[in-house]
Protein backbone atom coordinates (compact mmCIF):
# COMPACT_ATOMS: atom_id res chain seq x y z
CA UNK A 1 0.00 0.00 0.00
CA UNK A 2 1.24 3.28 -1.19
CA UNK A 3 1.95 5.59 1.90
CA UNK A 4 -0.99 8.22 1.97
CA UNK A 5 -0.73 11.31 4.81
CA UNK A 6 -3.84 9.99 6.91
CA UNK A 7 -4.37 11.51 10.21
CA UNK A 8 -8.03 10.18 10.41
CA UNK A 9 -9.38 7.12 9.04
CA UNK A 10 -11.29 7.24 6.04
CA UNK A 11 -13.68 4.49 6.81
CA UNK A 12 -15.74 6.14 8.91
CA UNK A 13 -18.19 9.09 7.73
CA UNK A 14 -18.06 12.40 9.63
CA UNK A 15 -21.08 13.47 11.13
CA UNK A 16 -21.76 16.18 14.43
CA UNK A 17 -18.29 16.55 14.60
CA UNK A 18 -17.53 12.52 14.91
CA UNK A 19 -15.80 9.87 13.40
CA UNK A 20 -18.09 6.62 12.96
CA UNK A 21 -18.52 3.82 11.02
CA UNK A 22 -21.02 3.67 8.82
CA UNK A 23 -24.51 2.60 9.66
CA UNK A 24 -24.27 -0.19 7.69
CA UNK A 25 -21.13 -1.22 8.22
CA UNK A 26 -19.17 -1.48 4.58
CA UNK A 27 -16.89 0.11 2.66
CA UNK A 28 -15.72 0.80 -0.50
CA UNK A 29 -12.27 0.80 -2.14
CA UNK A 30 -9.77 3.77 -2.70
CA UNK A 31 -8.07 2.99 -5.99
CA UNK A 32 -4.68 4.75 -7.18
CA UNK A 33 -5.29 5.55 -10.46
CA UNK A 34 -1.87 5.98 -11.66
CA UNK A 35 -1.43 1.99 -10.43
CA UNK A 36 -4.79 0.25 -9.82
CA UNK A 37 -3.57 -0.83 -6.28
CA UNK A 38 -6.04 -0.28 -3.24
CA UNK A 39 -4.90 2.44 -0.97
CA UNK A 40 -7.51 2.71 1.42
CA UNK A 41 -10.80 2.10 2.19
CA UNK A 42 -13.82 4.79 2.69
CA UNK A 43 -17.50 4.35 3.85
CA UNK A 44 -20.11 2.87 1.99
CA UNK A 45 -22.53 5.66 3.99
CA UNK A 46 -26.29 5.00 3.19
CA UNK A 47 -29.52 6.70 4.02
CA UNK A 48 -29.63 6.26 7.68
CA UNK A 49 -26.08 8.19 8.00
CA UNK A 50 -27.70 10.87 5.13
CA UNK A 51 -30.57 11.48 7.89
CA UNK A 52 -28.16 11.33 11.04
CA UNK A 53 -26.22 14.20 9.39
CA UNK A 54 -29.53 16.26 8.42
CA UNK A 55 -30.23 15.75 12.13
CA UNK A 56 -26.82 16.77 13.23
CA UNK A 57 -26.68 19.84 10.68
CA UNK A 58 -30.45 20.92 11.97
CA UNK A 59 -29.35 20.61 15.69
CA UNK A 60 -26.21 23.08 14.42
CA UNK A 61 -28.46 25.37 13.10
CA UNK A 62 -30.89 25.48 16.44
CA UNK A 63 -27.51 25.37 18.45
CA UNK A 64 -23.94 27.37 18.46
CA UNK A 65 -23.60 27.34 14.77
CA UNK A 66 -27.12 29.17 13.96
CA UNK A 67 -26.26 31.54 16.40
CA UNK A 68 -23.02 33.08 15.48
CA UNK A 69 -22.56 36.20 13.82
CA UNK A 70 -21.21 36.49 10.31
CA UNK A 71 -18.11 37.68 11.52
CA UNK A 72 -17.74 34.89 13.81
CA UNK A 73 -18.20 32.75 10.91
CA UNK A 74 -15.65 34.17 8.65
CA UNK A 75 -12.81 34.12 11.35
CA UNK A 76 -13.44 30.33 10.89
CA UNK A 77 -13.12 30.59 7.40
CA UNK A 78 -10.31 32.45 7.44
CA UNK A 79 -8.72 29.99 10.25
CA UNK A 80 -9.62 26.83 7.95
CA UNK A 81 -8.01 28.77 5.02
CA UNK A 82 -4.93 28.62 7.19
CA UNK A 83 -4.90 25.21 8.57
CA UNK A 84 -5.73 24.05 4.57
CA UNK A 85 -2.56 26.11 3.66
CA UNK A 86 -0.46 24.31 6.83
CA UNK A 87 -1.48 21.20 5.79
CA UNK A 88 -0.62 21.65 2.03
CA UNK A 89 2.12 18.79 1.60
CA UNK A 90 -0.44 16.20 2.69
CA UNK A 91 -3.80 17.52 1.22
CA UNK A 92 -1.62 17.70 -2.57
CA UNK A 93 -0.32 14.03 -1.82
CA UNK A 94 -4.05 12.78 -1.07
CA UNK A 95 -5.42 14.79 -4.01
CA UNK A 96 -2.92 13.19 -6.45
CA UNK A 97 -3.24 9.76 -4.85
CA UNK A 98 -6.89 9.43 -4.99
CA UNK A 99 -7.54 11.60 -8.63
CA UNK A 100 -4.49 10.27 -10.31
CA UNK A 101 -4.03 14.32 -11.09
CA UNK A 102 0.14 15.56 -11.31
CA UNK A 103 0.98 16.53 -7.83
CA UNK A 104 1.73 20.26 -9.32
CA UNK A 105 -1.97 20.62 -10.20
CA UNK A 106 -2.90 18.98 -6.82
CA UNK A 107 -0.69 21.64 -5.08
CA UNK A 108 -2.69 24.73 -7.20
CA UNK A 109 -6.33 22.76 -6.05
CA UNK A 110 -4.59 23.46 -2.35
CA UNK A 111 -4.10 26.51 -3.11
CA UNK A 112 -7.44 27.58 -4.57
CA UNK A 113 -9.12 25.63 -1.62
CA UNK A 114 -7.50 27.96 0.58
CA UNK A 115 -8.19 31.14 -1.59
CA UNK A 116 -12.23 30.23 -1.20
CA UNK A 117 -11.58 29.84 2.47
CA UNK A 118 -10.12 33.14 2.78
CA UNK A 119 -12.73 34.89 0.14
CA UNK A 120 -15.93 33.71 1.40
CA UNK A 121 -14.13 34.31 5.45
CA UNK A 122 -13.86 37.72 4.07
CA UNK A 123 -17.41 38.04 2.14
CA UNK A 124 -19.05 36.72 5.34
CA UNK A 125 -19.83 39.49 6.96
CA UNK A 126 -20.15 41.77 3.66
CA UNK A 127 -23.26 40.31 1.99
CA UNK A 128 -26.22 43.18 3.08
CA UNK A 129 -29.95 43.87 2.06
CA UNK A 130 -31.35 46.99 0.82
CA UNK A 131 -33.63 49.63 2.15
CA UNK A 132 -36.26 49.62 -0.73
CA UNK A 133 -37.91 53.35 -0.80
CA UNK A 134 -41.93 52.83 -0.70
CA UNK A 135 -45.33 54.09 0.14
CA UNK A 136 -45.40 56.57 2.48
CA UNK A 137 -45.81 55.33 6.05
CA UNK A 138 -43.68 52.40 5.48
CA UNK A 139 -39.81 50.90 5.77
CA UNK A 140 -39.14 48.48 3.34
CA UNK A 141 -35.65 46.16 3.72
CA UNK A 142 -34.73 43.02 2.85
CA UNK A 143 -32.66 40.55 5.24
CA UNK A 144 -30.68 37.48 3.24
CA UNK A 145 -30.96 34.86 4.88
CA UNK A 146 -29.76 30.80 4.94
CA UNK A 147 -31.94 28.20 3.74
CA UNK A 148 -31.25 25.81 6.59
CA UNK A 149 -29.56 22.92 5.63
CA UNK A 150 -27.68 22.16 1.90
CA UNK A 151 -26.89 19.35 0.47
CA UNK A 152 -23.79 19.20 -2.13
CA UNK A 153 -23.09 16.33 -4.35
CA UNK A 154 -19.59 16.51 -5.97
CA UNK A 155 -17.49 14.69 -8.57
CA UNK A 156 -13.74 13.62 -8.41
CA UNK A 157 -12.04 16.01 -10.91
CA UNK A 158 -11.63 17.93 -8.26
CA UNK A 159 -12.75 17.83 -5.13
CA UNK A 160 -10.82 20.74 -3.42
CA UNK A 161 -11.80 23.53 -5.61
CA UNK A 162 -15.31 22.21 -5.65
CA UNK A 163 -15.53 22.06 -1.85
CA UNK A 164 -14.06 25.15 -1.41
CA UNK A 165 -16.75 27.37 -3.67
CA UNK A 166 -20.18 25.16 -2.50
CA UNK A 167 -18.51 24.73 1.13
CA UNK A 168 -17.57 28.04 1.53
CA UNK A 169 -19.92 30.05 -0.19
CA UNK A 170 -22.70 27.74 2.16
CA UNK A 171 -20.72 28.33 5.37
CA UNK A 172 -20.11 32.04 4.79
CA UNK A 173 -23.81 32.86 4.89
CA UNK A 174 -25.11 30.19 7.43
CA UNK A 175 -26.11 27.34 5.88
CA UNK A 176 -25.06 23.71 7.80
CA UNK A 177 -23.96 21.38 4.91
CA UNK A 178 -24.24 17.71 4.34
CA UNK A 179 -21.66 17.09 2.07
CA UNK A 180 -21.33 13.76 -0.03
CA UNK A 181 -18.05 13.34 -2.34
CA UNK A 182 -18.03 10.80 -5.09
CA UNK A 183 -17.02 7.59 -4.29
CA UNK A 184 -14.01 7.92 -6.48
CA UNK A 185 -12.40 10.56 -4.31
CA UNK A 186 -13.11 11.42 -1.00
CA UNK A 187 -10.04 11.56 1.24
CA UNK A 188 -9.45 15.19 0.85
CA UNK A 189 -13.59 15.79 1.91
CA UNK A 190 -12.90 13.69 4.87
CA UNK A 191 -9.42 15.79 5.63
CA UNK A 192 -11.43 18.75 4.83
CA UNK A 193 -13.85 18.21 7.89
CA UNK A 194 -11.37 17.40 10.19
CA UNK A 195 -9.80 20.58 9.71
CA UNK A 196 -12.72 22.58 9.82
CA UNK A 197 -13.27 21.34 13.36
CA UNK A 198 -9.63 21.63 14.17
CA UNK A 199 -10.53 25.48 12.68
CA UNK A 200 -13.77 25.57 15.63
CA UNK A 201 -16.89 25.09 12.98
CA UNK A 202 -19.20 23.72 15.77
CA UNK A 203 -20.60 19.99 15.14
CA UNK A 204 -23.07 19.44 12.74
CA UNK A 205 -22.20 22.45 10.15
CA UNK A 206 -20.37 20.34 8.37
CA UNK A 207 -21.03 16.39 7.67
CA UNK A 208 -19.44 14.54 4.76
CA UNK A 209 -20.87 11.47 4.15
CA UNK A 210 -18.79 9.08 1.54
CA UNK A 211 -21.10 6.73 -0.30
CA UNK A 212 -22.03 5.60 -3.67
CA UNK A 213 -24.40 7.85 -5.58
CA UNK A 214 -27.52 6.41 -6.17
CA UNK A 215 -27.38 4.84 -1.95
CA UNK A 216 -26.05 8.20 -0.48
CA UNK A 217 -26.39 11.02 -3.00
CA UNK A 218 -30.02 10.15 -4.08
CA UNK A 219 -31.03 9.47 -0.18
CA UNK A 220 -29.49 13.03 -0.15
CA UNK A 221 -31.62 14.57 -3.10
CA UNK A 222 -35.12 13.06 -1.91
CA UNK A 223 -34.68 14.59 1.64
CA UNK A 224 -37.19 17.22 2.61
CA UNK A 225 -35.43 18.81 4.94
CA UNK A 226 -32.17 19.89 2.71
CA UNK A 227 -33.50 23.25 2.03
CA UNK A 228 -30.95 23.54 -1.19
CA UNK A 229 -28.67 21.25 -3.55
CA UNK A 230 -25.71 21.95 -5.28
CA UNK A 231 -24.77 19.45 -7.78
CA UNK A 232 -21.32 19.11 -9.65
CA UNK A 233 -21.05 16.29 -12.68
CA UNK A 234 -22.58 14.81 -15.12
CA UNK A 235 -25.73 15.63 -17.08
CA UNK A 236 -27.81 12.21 -16.86
CA UNK A 237 -27.18 12.61 -13.10
CA UNK A 238 -28.06 16.68 -13.23
CA UNK A 239 -31.28 15.66 -14.16
CA UNK A 240 -32.21 13.01 -11.59
CA UNK A 241 -30.88 15.81 -9.03
CA UNK A 242 -33.20 18.24 -10.87
CA UNK A 243 -36.11 15.77 -10.71
CA UNK A 244 -35.94 14.65 -6.76
CA UNK A 245 -35.42 19.18 -6.15
CA UNK A 246 -38.66 19.61 -8.06
CA UNK A 247 -40.64 16.92 -5.49
CA UNK A 248 -39.12 18.83 -2.59
CA UNK A 249 -39.70 22.54 -4.40
CA UNK A 250 -35.74 23.26 -3.28
CA UNK A 251 -33.29 25.68 -5.30
CA UNK A 252 -30.97 23.59 -7.05
CA UNK A 253 -27.82 25.13 -8.51
CA UNK A 254 -26.65 22.36 -11.48
CA UNK A 255 -22.84 22.49 -13.09
CA UNK A 256 -22.73 19.73 -15.49
CA UNK A 257 -19.83 20.18 -17.69
CA UNK A 258 -19.20 21.50 -21.48
CA UNK A 259 -17.46 21.43 -24.81
CA UNK A 260 -15.98 24.73 -24.36
CA UNK A 261 -14.97 26.52 -27.49
CA UNK A 262 -11.39 28.44 -27.78
CA UNK A 263 -12.40 30.70 -30.92
CA UNK A 264 -8.33 31.52 -32.37
CA UNK A 265 -8.96 34.47 -35.15
CA UNK A 266 -5.86 35.32 -37.75
CA UNK A 267 -4.55 38.14 -36.04
CA UNK A 268 -4.06 36.20 -32.68
CA UNK A 269 -1.13 35.83 -30.93
CA UNK A 270 -0.19 32.30 -31.72
CA UNK A 271 2.84 32.25 -28.88
CA UNK A 272 0.98 33.86 -26.14
CA UNK A 273 -2.45 31.42 -27.38
CA UNK A 274 -0.21 28.22 -28.00
CA UNK A 275 0.25 27.22 -24.42
CA UNK A 276 -3.36 28.19 -22.71
CA UNK A 277 -4.69 26.16 -26.38
CA UNK A 278 -3.00 22.99 -24.82
CA UNK A 279 -3.47 23.47 -21.23
CA UNK A 280 -7.05 24.15 -21.17
CA UNK A 281 -7.64 20.81 -22.64
CA UNK A 282 -4.98 18.24 -21.16
CA UNK A 283 -4.53 19.80 -17.22
CA UNK A 284 -6.29 17.45 -15.31
CA UNK A 285 -6.10 14.78 -18.08
CA UNK A 286 -8.64 16.89 -19.89
CA UNK A 287 -11.07 15.71 -16.63
CA UNK A 288 -12.14 19.65 -16.21
CA UNK A 289 -15.92 20.83 -16.66
CA UNK A 290 -14.37 23.83 -17.89
CA UNK A 291 -11.73 22.07 -20.31
CA UNK A 292 -11.52 24.31 -23.89
CA UNK A 293 -11.98 21.08 -25.45
CA UNK A 294 -13.05 22.21 -28.76
CA UNK A 295 -10.17 24.86 -30.54
CA UNK A 296 -11.73 26.50 -33.33
CA UNK A 297 -9.38 28.16 -36.17
CA UNK A 298 -9.52 30.75 -38.83
CA UNK A 299 -8.82 28.85 -41.97
CA UNK A 300 -6.02 30.55 -43.27
CA UNK A 301 -4.36 30.08 -40.13
CA UNK A 302 -5.30 26.22 -39.82
CA UNK A 303 -2.24 24.29 -40.91
CA UNK A 304 0.03 26.64 -39.08
CA UNK A 305 -1.47 26.46 -35.68
CA UNK A 306 -2.06 22.68 -36.39
CA UNK A 307 1.75 22.03 -36.86
CA UNK A 308 2.08 24.26 -33.51
CA UNK A 309 -0.64 21.94 -31.75
CA UNK A 310 0.76 18.44 -33.22
CA UNK A 311 4.66 19.42 -31.55
CA UNK A 312 3.02 20.73 -28.37
CA UNK A 313 0.91 17.32 -27.38
CA UNK A 314 3.06 15.42 -29.48
CA UNK A 315 6.10 16.39 -26.43
CA UNK A 316 3.53 15.77 -23.45
CA UNK A 317 5.04 13.66 -20.77
CA UNK A 318 2.35 10.86 -19.29
CA UNK A 319 3.33 9.90 -15.92
CA UNK A 320 2.10 8.65 -12.64
CA UNK A 321 0.77 11.40 -10.72
CA UNK A 322 3.37 11.85 -8.16
CA UNK A 323 6.55 11.83 -10.82
CA UNK A 324 4.35 15.29 -11.82
CA UNK A 325 4.62 15.35 -15.05
CA UNK A 326 2.02 16.90 -17.78
CA UNK A 327 -0.50 14.70 -17.74
CA UNK A 328 -1.44 11.54 -15.37
CA UNK A 329 -4.01 8.79 -15.64
CA UNK A 330 -7.68 9.09 -15.34
CA UNK A 331 -9.20 8.90 -12.63
CA UNK A 332 -10.65 5.18 -12.99
CA UNK A 333 -10.51 2.79 -15.61
CA UNK A 334 -14.41 3.17 -16.13
CA UNK A 335 -13.20 7.05 -17.54
CA UNK A 336 -10.68 5.48 -19.17
CA UNK A 337 -12.94 3.01 -20.81
CA UNK A 338 -15.02 6.20 -22.14
CA UNK A 339 -12.30 7.80 -23.37
CA UNK A 340 -10.93 4.83 -25.29
CA UNK A 341 -14.64 4.31 -27.07
CA UNK A 342 -14.50 8.33 -27.65
CA UNK A 343 -10.82 7.73 -29.51
CA UNK A 344 -12.26 4.62 -31.14
CA UNK A 345 -14.73 6.47 -33.35
CA UNK A 346 -11.77 8.74 -34.73
CA UNK A 347 -10.56 7.66 -38.30
CA UNK A 348 -6.73 7.53 -38.90
CA UNK A 349 -6.53 10.78 -40.82
CA UNK A 350 -8.64 12.63 -38.03
CA UNK A 351 -5.69 11.61 -35.44
CA UNK A 352 -3.69 14.28 -36.24
CA UNK A 353 -1.19 13.77 -33.07
CA UNK A 354 -0.53 11.50 -30.22
CA UNK A 355 1.83 11.72 -27.48
CA UNK A 356 3.44 8.35 -26.86
CA UNK A 357 3.14 6.59 -23.73
CA UNK A 358 6.61 5.86 -22.10
CA UNK A 359 7.70 2.65 -21.23
CA UNK A 360 7.34 1.97 -17.64
CA UNK A 361 3.82 3.09 -16.89
CA UNK A 362 2.55 0.98 -14.00
CA UNK A 363 -0.11 -1.88 -15.44
CA UNK A 364 -2.95 -1.17 -13.75
CA UNK A 365 -2.84 2.55 -14.37
CA UNK A 366 -5.88 4.75 -16.18
CA UNK A 367 -3.34 6.02 -18.80
CA UNK A 368 -3.85 7.53 -21.95
CA UNK A 369 -1.96 9.18 -24.87
CA UNK A 370 -2.85 12.81 -25.00
CA UNK A 371 -4.11 13.22 -28.68
CA UNK A 372 -5.02 15.91 -31.01
CA UNK A 373 -8.04 15.24 -33.65
CA UNK A 374 -8.69 17.48 -36.61
CA UNK A 375 -10.69 17.04 -40.08
CA UNK A 376 -14.04 16.71 -37.97
CA UNK A 377 -17.48 18.04 -38.97
CA UNK A 378 -18.57 20.60 -36.19
CA UNK A 379 -21.91 18.05 -35.40
CA UNK A 380 -19.67 15.04 -35.70
CA UNK A 381 -19.53 13.32 -31.60
CA UNK A 382 -16.47 14.18 -31.18
CA UNK A 383 -16.68 17.57 -31.46
CA UNK A 384 -19.92 17.52 -29.96
CA UNK A 385 -19.78 15.33 -26.79
CA UNK A 386 -17.63 15.93 -23.41
CA UNK A 387 -15.07 13.21 -23.58
CA UNK A 388 -13.28 14.36 -20.22
CA UNK A 389 -10.04 13.14 -21.57
CA UNK A 390 -6.42 14.55 -22.70
CA UNK A 391 -8.11 14.64 -26.41
CA UNK A 392 -8.17 17.82 -27.92
CA UNK A 393 -10.34 19.11 -31.27
CA UNK A 394 -9.47 21.41 -33.83
CA UNK A 395 -12.26 22.96 -36.25
CA UNK A 396 -11.71 25.28 -38.83
CA UNK A 397 -14.22 28.12 -39.62
CA UNK A 398 -14.24 30.74 -42.46
CA UNK A 399 -14.79 33.91 -40.52
CA UNK A 400 -16.66 35.85 -36.93
CA UNK A 401 -20.10 34.32 -38.31
CA UNK A 402 -18.89 31.84 -38.84
CA UNK A 403 -17.28 31.11 -35.87
CA UNK A 404 -19.97 32.00 -33.55
CA UNK A 405 -22.32 29.66 -35.30
CA UNK A 406 -19.70 26.80 -34.85
CA UNK A 407 -19.01 27.73 -30.99
CA UNK A 408 -22.74 28.27 -30.15
CA UNK A 409 -23.72 24.72 -31.96
CA UNK A 410 -23.55 22.00 -29.02
CA UNK A 411 -26.11 22.04 -26.21
CA UNK A 412 -23.64 23.26 -23.61
CA UNK A 413 -22.29 27.07 -22.51
CA UNK A 414 -19.94 26.61 -19.85
CA UNK A 415 -17.14 29.26 -20.91
CA UNK A 416 -15.64 30.46 -24.16
CA UNK A 417 -12.23 32.12 -24.80
CA UNK A 418 -11.24 34.50 -27.80
CA UNK A 419 -7.90 34.47 -29.10
CA UNK A 420 -7.36 38.42 -31.25
CA UNK A 421 -5.96 41.65 -31.14
CA UNK A 422 -9.05 43.08 -32.63
CA UNK A 423 -11.13 44.64 -29.61
CA UNK A 424 -14.36 45.24 -31.44
CA UNK A 425 -14.33 41.56 -32.27
CA UNK A 426 -13.87 40.59 -28.58
CA UNK A 427 -16.47 42.71 -27.54
CA UNK A 428 -18.79 41.19 -30.17
CA UNK A 429 -17.59 37.69 -28.87
CA UNK A 430 -18.38 38.24 -25.45
CA UNK A 431 -21.35 39.29 -25.72
CA UNK A 432 -22.90 36.38 -28.19
CA UNK A 433 -21.14 33.14 -27.43
CA UNK A 434 -23.74 31.27 -24.95
CA UNK A 435 -21.46 30.81 -21.71
CA UNK A 436 -21.15 31.70 -18.42
CA UNK A 437 -17.84 33.05 -18.61
CA UNK A 438 -15.80 34.62 -21.89
CA UNK A 439 -12.16 35.10 -21.53
CA UNK A 440 -10.64 37.04 -24.35
CA UNK A 441 -6.83 36.69 -25.07
CA UNK A 442 -6.32 34.41 -22.06
CA UNK A 443 -8.63 31.22 -20.81
CA UNK A 444 -9.50 30.47 -17.51
CA UNK A 445 -8.25 33.72 -15.67
CA UNK A 446 -5.93 30.93 -13.29
CA UNK A 447 -8.99 29.99 -11.72
CA UNK A 448 -10.05 33.12 -10.41
CA UNK A 449 -12.17 32.58 -7.04
CA UNK A 450 -13.95 35.94 -6.99
CA UNK A 451 -15.36 35.00 -10.73
CA UNK A 452 -19.09 34.06 -10.81
CA UNK A 453 -19.12 30.51 -12.52
CA UNK A 454 -21.73 28.40 -14.32
CA UNK A 455 -23.72 27.67 -17.44
CA UNK A 456 -26.35 27.84 -19.60
CA UNK A 457 -27.84 25.34 -21.65
CA UNK A 458 -26.48 21.52 -20.89
CA UNK A 459 -24.32 23.22 -19.21
CA UNK A 460 -26.73 23.51 -15.93
CA UNK A 461 -27.72 26.92 -14.26
CA UNK A 462 -26.94 28.49 -10.98
CA UNK A 463 -23.68 30.31 -10.65
CA UNK A 464 -20.91 29.41 -7.69
CA UNK A 465 -17.71 31.37 -7.07
CA UNK A 466 -17.29 34.96 -6.40
CA UNK A 467 -19.88 36.95 -4.51
CA UNK A 468 -22.85 35.62 -6.78
CA UNK A 469 -22.86 32.24 -5.20
CA UNK A 470 -23.88 34.22 -1.93
CA UNK A 471 -26.98 35.44 -3.11
CA UNK A 472 -27.78 31.79 -4.40
CA UNK A 473 -26.84 30.40 -0.61
CA UNK A 474 -29.48 32.64 0.89
CA UNK A 475 -33.12 33.33 0.60
CA UNK A 476 -34.51 36.81 0.58
CA UNK A 477 -36.67 38.40 2.39
CA UNK A 478 -38.39 41.43 2.91
CA UNK A 479 -39.72 43.02 5.30
CA UNK A 480 -42.29 46.06 4.86
CA UNK A 481 -43.24 48.11 8.35
CA UNK A 482 -46.48 49.50 8.71
CA UNK A 483 -45.65 53.10 11.14
CA UNK A 484 -47.49 55.59 9.72
P1 LIG B 1 -21.85 11.50 -11.89
O1 LIG B 1 -22.66 12.66 -12.28
O2 LIG B 1 -22.50 10.18 -11.93
O3 LIG B 1 -21.28 11.68 -10.39
C1 LIG B 1 -21.14 12.94 -9.76
C2 LIG B 1 -21.63 12.84 -8.32
O4 LIG B 1 -23.02 12.50 -8.31
C3 LIG B 1 -20.94 11.75 -7.50
O5 LIG B 1 -20.77 12.21 -6.17
C4 LIG B 1 -21.94 10.62 -7.52
O6 LIG B 1 -21.82 9.75 -6.42
C5 LIG B 1 -23.25 11.38 -7.46
N1 LIG B 1 -24.40 10.64 -7.95
C6 LIG B 1 -24.44 9.67 -8.90
N2 LIG B 1 -25.71 9.23 -9.07
C7 LIG B 1 -26.50 9.93 -8.23
C8 LIG B 1 -27.89 9.95 -7.96
N3 LIG B 1 -28.73 9.14 -8.59
N4 LIG B 1 -28.35 10.82 -7.05
C9 LIG B 1 -27.52 11.66 -6.41
N5 LIG B 1 -26.18 11.69 -6.61
C10 LIG B 1 -25.67 10.84 -7.51
O7 LIG B 1 -20.55 11.53 -12.77
P2 LIG B 1 -19.56 10.32 -13.11
O8 LIG B 1 -20.33 9.08 -13.43
O9 LIG B 1 -18.59 10.22 -12.04
O10 LIG B 1 -18.92 10.83 -14.47
C11 LIG B 1 -19.55 10.59 -15.71
C12 LIG B 1 -19.35 11.74 -16.65
O11 LIG B 1 -19.80 12.95 -16.04
C13 LIG B 1 -17.92 12.03 -17.03
O12 LIG B 1 -17.49 11.26 -18.09
C14 LIG B 1 -17.99 13.49 -17.38
O13 LIG B 1 -18.36 13.69 -18.71
C15 LIG B 1 -19.05 14.03 -16.48
N6 LIG B 1 -18.49 14.71 -15.31
C16 LIG B 1 -18.54 16.05 -15.28
C17 LIG B 1 -18.01 16.72 -14.20
C18 LIG B 1 -18.04 18.20 -14.12
O14 LIG B 1 -17.25 18.79 -13.41
N7 LIG B 1 -18.96 18.85 -14.79
C19 LIG B 1 -17.42 16.04 -13.17
C20 LIG B 1 -17.40 14.64 -13.21
C21 LIG B 1 -17.95 14.00 -14.29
Amino acid sequence: MTDLPLWFDPSQVFISGQWRAPAGGDTLPVVDPSTGAEIARIARGTETDITDAIDAAEAALAGDWGAMTAAERGRILFKLGDLVLQNSDALATLEASDVGKPLKQAKNDVIALARYCEFYGGAADKLTGETIPFNAGFTVYTLREPHGVTGHIIPWNYPMQIIGRSIGAALATGNACVLKPAEEACLTALAFADLAQQAGLPAGALNVVPGLGVEAGAALTAEPRVRHLSFTGSVATGKKVQIAAAENIVPVTLELGGKSPQVVFEDADLDKALPFLVNAGIQNAGQTCSAGSRILVQRSIHDELAARLAEAISALKVAPAMDDADVGPLVSARQKGIVDGFLAQATPDQILAQAALPDGLPEGGNYIAPTLLGHLAPDHSLAQDEIFGPVQTLIPFEDEEDAIRIANGTKYGLVASVWSADGGRQMRLAKRLHAGQVFLNNYGAAGGVELPFGGVGHSGHGREKGFEALYAFTALKTVAAHHG
